[in-house]
């Protein structure tokens, strides 16, 4: 983009210099019986760009054809501004509900999303909704394609993969096949260019090559579920057993070390969260869990599976936004992801959403954050690391 907004200027340049012609040349021709124009000193003479004359307003830059190349622009990297801290959220149409076959079930979801989407948009911020099966098969069964609103009113969706967890080791191409599933179904409402990423899929299969396989190129909602495919070795300590994650680290923010998932990176493998220099997978974290929980874990209190949201719980997103702000690298782009359970968007809990939401604003109109969808976070990334 940057490339094109430069190329674009350039190109301005020189439509202007080429068409840069005296003003004798803008007289009408003579008709015999009129004075030749006179000549002056000035202005300049004419000699537009292109007739191999290097002279008058044209130099290297507006008119190279007749004048050579112009120099080489300095690196755009050099100009370059601070990476954005994105604030993202993601909201989970479950596996285990019953959209497709309880339609009152489904427009209660449809309903609580609207609600969402509604206070969203009064502080210009931005949902993201990953569906499970059920929610996008009912999209369809019940006439109603919601996730196709969701994406015109500007917020985001993407797959949920509720897979992979319980799963034995398969072969790559078979696991890739239960998410191409998922895939599909959302796909078939959105259109595939609206739904590139994977929330979820964590287990011992190797989830980053079958996510490819399947067609997404980001990753999110990454949790303790994730590291079931690394050796120990590359897991936080050696505590972290399988057994240890599947009974209690399940769902705990993945990699464990804010600095660790606060900027997207992309891997090959998910053999380990480390960088790779060749992956084409993008993992896409910077998890905190659910906003209701926030002020809990500070005191490293747990509250599952509901939280009540309060005001605290912004008090302690407001402390956590300030450290990252302080202190993250601002040569990379930077993401704080919070999980909303579809549940939240309720009416009790609107003036808690709106002051959350206006304070978000707030730190929006200052700079520190910036409001995205899954899908913009990691068009944003790949656009920043190929400028
Ligand atoms: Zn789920």
């Amino acid at each position: 983009m940057r490339h094109a907004i430069l190329i674009f200027a350039v190109l301005m340049l020189l439509a202007l210099a080429c068409n840069l012609t005296s003003p004798a040349d803008q007289i009408a021709p003579p008709t015999g019986d009129e004075p030749p124009p006179r000549q002056t000193a000035s202005p300049l003479p004419a000699s537009p760009c292109g007739d191999g004359i290097c002279q008058g307003p044209e130099n290297a830059r507006n008119c190279p054809e007749d004048c050579g190349e112009p120099p080489q622009e300095a690196p755009t990297s050099t100009v370059r501004q601070d990476a954005p801290l994105f604030l993202t959220t993601m909201t989970h149409m479950e596996g285990d509900w019953p959209d497709d076959t309880d339609q009152d079930f489904f427009l209660r979801n449809v309903q609580r999303l609207r609600f969402g989407m509604d206070l969203f948009e009064d502080y210009g911020a931005k949902m993201t909704v990953e569906s499970e099966k059920p929610f996008s098969r009912a999209n369809t069964v019940w006439d109603l394609n919601i996730l196709q609103e969701v994406v015109r009113r500007g917020h985001g969706v993407g797959t949920h993969c509720d897979i992979g967890f319980r799963d034995p080791i398969m072969p790559a191409e078979e696991f890739a096949a239960l998410l191409k599933e998922n895939k599909d179904l959302v796909d078939a409402l959105v259109g595939a260019e609206n739904n590139r990423g994977c929330s979820g899929a964590g287990g011992a299969n190797d989830w980053a090559v079958a996510a490819r396989m399947a067609g997404f190129d980001y990753i999110d909602g990454i949790v303790g579920m994730h590291y079931l495919s690394m050796p120990i070795a590359n897991r936080p300590d050696p505590s972290w057993t399988d057994q240890y994650i599947r009974n209690v680290a399940f769902h705990y923010n993945a990699p464990v070390e804010l600095e660790q998932r606060l900027y997207p990176f992309l891997i090959k493998d998910a053999t380990d969260f480390i960088p790779d220099p060749d992956g084409t997978l993008l993992v896409s974290g910077g998890d905190l869990g659910q906003l209701a929980g926030l002020a809990e874990a500070e005191q490293d209190v747990i509250c599952r599976p509901d939280c009540s949201l309060a005001d605290e719980d912004v008090e302690a997103l407001l402390r956590i936004i300030d450290e990252v702000d302080r202190t993250r690298d601002r040569s990379r782009i930077a993401k704080l992801n919070l999980y909303f359970p579809a549940n939240i968007f309720v009416e009790t809990n609107e003036s808690s959403l709106r002051h959350f939401l206006s304070q978000m604003e707030e730190l929006e109109r200052q700079g520190i954050i910036q409001w995205a969808t899954q899908l913009e976070v990691a068009e944003a990334v790949f656009s920043w690391n190929s400028p």
